[in-house]
């Protein structure tokens, strides 16, 4: 038996939803992102059978879409990032090749350890 069916996606704009601009990572650009409601469907003969709406975030320059969930954690990181220069200007990190005090005792300890257990099984 043939069955013809298949699948239909439709993004409508949400006309008071939320928007908000991001850097996108389709068109590689800060864009302007806006609220839609998705609606996917599946349909046998032309009947839709199942549908499914959702809610995602829209870049408009090509339409690139992505949950809201993930776009608002996506701006939380964005705005961390944003502040973190600032901390880390505050507090210069030692740079991670000189080993520190601390490093080089556990290293003069580990000798001392060594040449203990050596003399041990004299
Ligand atoms: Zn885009």
């Amino acid at each position: 038996m043939f069955i013809l069916f298949g699948t239909k996606s439709k993004a409508k704009l949400v006309p008071d939803g939320r928007r908000g601009e991001r850097r996108c990572g389709e068109c590689n650009k800060r864009t302007t992102w806006v609220e839609c409601v998705v609606k996917d469907s599946f349909n046998i003969f032309f009947v839709d059978v199942l549908d499914s709406t959702a809610r995602c975030m829209r870049c408009t320059e090509c339409g690139e879409d992505c949950a809201i969930e993930d776009w608002d954690r996506a701006q939380r990181r964005a705005q961390l990032d944003a502040s973190q220069p600032s901390v880390t200007a505050a507090s210069p990190r030692p740079q991670d090749s000189t080993p520190t005090p601390a490093a080089l005792d556990v290293d003069k300890e580990f000798a001392a350890l060594k040449q203990r257990l050596a003399q041990s099984k004299k």
